[in-house]
């Protein structure tokens, strides 16, 4: 039996050959094509979005294409709806996919399609079958019994492991014997292995967009390229997909970069051209003094979802993870901080091979100062979509009273005195969500919104001087004018405490003739009027709620 007759024996049904899809998936007129390639977990972990964001800015800054490939081959970890999660957290960073399931219902766009690697499995068996005709790859029929069996002898008697030369069972077959086997095992076989030109002395030498020149033992193994459900590992699938998807650029998670040598005697056994390669550094985090991988089990910061719950800008977060990709972008963008973040060229020979540490201190800071800088309006939007999924409540009052949504949020913004509260959407909600009637009139303060919110009984002022506060409040309110300038006001505020007992300020409060000094009479007015220690400054807090308001909320008390 000649090798052309066993790949007819294993694979009768595909007549495609290799040349026929390289006709039919013609290179791109772009010189730049690259791609992220998850597997449907229903998981975006933040390393993903990283390597996102990267191709996608990559092949934007070289008027590329972008695409979504999935990869679904492990149909035992397959969850449904899991594609959207990816599709729909590149969406909220704006991040545009040019091809892949992203019409709607997953429908497919793009001429280089399928998208779904479990919709490519004819594909993936043209490829196999050229190997098998070409003597590169043999069916196997190991049991994890005899594997198991390998690896313990090699460990015993100190060999290198894995199944090479003569570990391989079925790797010096004839494919006589190899067909006698096939039908001794009711024509089916365990799994396809790669027969692997290398050998355990030899060294190859490779290039890295990022890392430079790169030196490695070449692959010896045996590789298994097709598992017995008829779907190829990720081996085989990259070299076919980024083939025929035509990707010039394979940039990916360092985790992939030992394969390498792999992956390039694959492309020399089906003579096809490597594309560039570029590996990304893990994001890591720093756990008792000692770097290590984000993980998904132990950090909740490792999943993207995590962000938008927390309210994280994705413009703030597409912005630090340019400073984890290229510890010179913030540099660059200091000169250029008003500059659109797309204008920002970078290297892929600059992106850092050290493991880059993820600090949410820098994210935070990142995020405030882009928050500080956007446009009312802008910020409002932005709320009220997370609020739209996380606070339901409070996005109905957004949309209900826009114009007094707005002037809370604004209170303070672009002034001299901008204390730049907002680290995030949450950090909005919780400082104006109060300003509303109807959660300021809700009694229950153990809300966990409202965790920070205080109630007047806190004061130690009001417990011991009720009486003569309230006194205050009464003249207070009499008083009460909001149409003259803050000075004015305060210096009124004052002389009605002072009228009462208390000190102006607090070098007076210090001769001992007082009941209390002016810092409580604030604390005082911000419990009254938002629950809250800490507010913006109080006469703009007083202008933007009205008169009525404020009224209502003082007498609320008495
Ligand atoms: N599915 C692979 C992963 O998530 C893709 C790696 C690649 O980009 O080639 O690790």
């Amino acid at each position: 039996m000649t090798r052309a007759e066993l790949a007819n024996l294993l694979f009768p049904q595909i007549t495609t050959t290799i040349p026929e899809l390289l006709t039919k998936y013609p290179h791109r007129p772009q010189p730049v094509c690259d791609r992220i390639a998850p597997s449907p977990t229903g998981y975006f972990h933040f390393g993903n979005l990283y390597t996102a964001i990267l191709n996608w800015k990559f092949a934007q800054q070289n008027h590329g294409v972008f695409y979504l490939r999935v990869e679904d081959t492990d149909q035992a970890r397959k969850i449904d709806d899991a594609v959207d999660v990816v599709i729909n957290a590149l969406k909220k960073f704006g991040i545009s996919i040019d091809e892949g399931p992203i019409g709607e219902n997953n429908t497919e766009i793009g001429e280089y399609g399928p998208y779904f690697q479990s919709s490519r499995k004819e594909i993936y068996l043209t490829f196999i079958k050229h190997l098998i005709t070409e003597g590169l790859a043999y069916p196997c029929w190991m049991t994890p019994e005899e594997l198991d069996q390998i690896r313990t002898n090699q460990t015993e008697k100190k060999l290198i492991p894995g199944i090479y030369g003569e570990f391989s069972k079925y790797r010096a077959y004839t494919p006589d014997q190899l067909a006698q086997k096939y039908h001794e095992e009711n024509d089916t076989f365990a799994v396809i292995r790669f027969r692997s030109p290398g050998n355990l002395t030899n060294k190859i030498t490779f290039s890295d967009a990022i890392r430079g020149e790169i030196s490695m033992i070449d692959n010896y193994n045996d590789i298994v390229i097709l598992k017995g459900d008829g779907l190829p590992t990720y081996h085989l699938a990259h070299i076919v997909d980024d083939t025929l998807m035509r990707t010039s650029h394979v940039m990916r998670g360092e985790e992939r970069l030992t394969s390498v040598p792999l992956h390039l005697q694959l492309f020399k056994a089906f003579d096809l051209t490597p594309p560039i390669y570029a590996h990304l550094a893990p994001i890591c985090k720093l756990d008792q003094g000692k770097k290590r991988k984000l993980s998904k089990r132990h950090d909740p910061e490792a999943n993207v979802a995590f962000f938008f719950e927390k309210g994280y800008s994705t413009q703030g977060l597409i912005e630090y993870i340019m400073t984890l990709a290229d510890s010179n972008f913030e540099d660059r963008r200091k000169d250029h901080s008003e500059e659109d973040l797309n204008k920002f060229h970078f290297d892929l020979a600059k992106i850092s091979t050290s493991w880059p540490l993820f600090d949410q201190q820098k994210l935070n800071r990142i995020n405030n100062s882009y928050l500080s800088k956007i446009p009312t309006e802008e910020l409002y939007q932005q709320v009220l979509e997370r609020a739209t999924t996380y606070q339901p409540e409070y996005a109905k009052l957004l949309i209900e009273q826009p114009d007094y949504a707005k002037s809370a949020i604004n209170i303070e913004r672009f002034t001299e005195k901008d204390p730049k509260r907002y680290t995030t959407y949450a950090d909005v909600m919780h400082q104006t969500l109060l300003f509303f009637d109807a959660p300021f009139a809700e009694e229950n303060a153990e809300h966990t919104q409202r965790e920070n919110f205080a109630s007047i009984s806190q004061i130690e002022i009001y417990q011991q001087h009720t009486e003569a506060v309230n006194a205050f409040l009464d003249d207070y309110l009499e008083q009460f004018n909001l149409e003259t300038d803050t000075l004015t006001r305060f210096e009124q505020l004052k002389k009605i405490w002072q009228a009462h007992g208390f000190a102006p300020n607090n070098a007076e409060f210090k001769t001992g003739n007082y009941k209390g000094k002016a810092g409580d009479l604030a604390m005082i007015l911000r419990i009254l009027l938002l629950k809250a220690k800490q507010t913006p400054d109080l006469f703009s807090v007083m202008k933007v709620m009205g008169k009525e308001r404020v009224k209502q909320r003082i007498l609320a008390w008495k």
